[in-house]
């Protein structure tokens, strides 16, 4: 697909590696962005750009995510591309020694991980591939999940949600290619963003770089040049794209 002038709607595109690929995708395509910080929909509206749309919306709440994909369609805005981008980094062990009261892991925030990272991306997809089919357009959904989907120690709700996504991913891709829509997942590695640096410590992170082959963090851009591979990409689906400087 050529993703000039295509309709791509993007959650979570208020901040962070969504907001990077809102402004490069601004610059020749429709994006619609859905994110929960209405101060950041605000804000991409003060751009001006009149090829960027915003509205706040909750993807782990499928009531809020109905109503507004509702609105969005009804106002013409029907999807060619959807990037699941939503997201939130979560790392907390199973067990924590360390603890002097409940060493087991929060049953809160493993509820909260699978919400934001699984839940959002099970109930975005199925009212834009809807959309997708009764317009009949042959359309590209791409999941961003993450390398943790393999297994990452410290981060069982997050690790397990992303694998979840590439499974749906696979599931999808199987399911409904036959009708012509096309699902793939881009899963970065260690991105320099703030969530990663706030997520991790000084000394965690330069321990990561060592690690990595490359011997850097992924930019923003090394997430969009995936994203937009598998746009343009025709035959691709079905696939997990790591971007991780070749650590996995
Ligand atoms: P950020 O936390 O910087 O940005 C995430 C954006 O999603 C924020 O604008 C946030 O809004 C929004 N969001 C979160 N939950 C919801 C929700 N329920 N409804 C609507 N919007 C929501 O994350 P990153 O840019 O770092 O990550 C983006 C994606 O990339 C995530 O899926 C993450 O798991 C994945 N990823 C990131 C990596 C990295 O190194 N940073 C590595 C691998 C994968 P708000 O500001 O209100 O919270």
């Amino acid at each position: 697909m050529n993703p000039a002038g295509a309709s791509i709607l993007i959650t979570g595109g208020g901040r962070g590696i969504g907001r990077y690929l809102v402004d490069k995708f601004g610059e020749f395509a429709n994006v619609y962005v859905l994110d929960k910080d209405v101060s950041l929909c605000g804000e991409i509206a003060a751009v001006g750009n009149a090829r960027v749309k915003a509205a706040p919306c909750d993807v782990t709440n499928p009531e809020d995510v109905d109503a507004v994909l509702g609105r969005v369609f009804s106002e013409g805005f029907s999807p060619q591309v959807l990037i699941n981008n939503a997201g939130l980094i979560h790392s907390e062990p199973l067990i924590n020694i360390l603890s002097r009261t409940d060493k087991a892991h929060s049953v809160d925030s493993w509820r909260k991980t699978l919400s934001a990272n699984l839940d959002s991306v099970f109930f975005v997809t199925r009212r834009v591939a809807e959309q997708m089919l009764s317009t009949r357009t042959k359309g590209v959904v791409i999941s961003i999940s993450s390398i943790s989907a393999r297994g990452n120690a410290g981060q069982s709700a997050y690790s397990a949600a992303k694998a979840g996504v590439n499974a749906l991913t696979k599931t999808w891709a199987r399911e409904l290619g036959p009708l012509g829509l096309r699902f793939a997942a881009v899963a970065p590695g260690f991105i320099d963003t703030p969530s990663t640096r706030s997520a991790l410590s000084e000394t965690v992170l330069n321990n990561l770089i060592k690690q990595i082959p490359l011997r850097k963090l992924g930019e923003f851009e090394s997430v969009y040049q995936s994203v937009l591979h598998v746009i343009e990409n025709d035959y691709c689906s079905g696939t997990v794209l790591e971007v991780d400087g070749g650590l996995v």
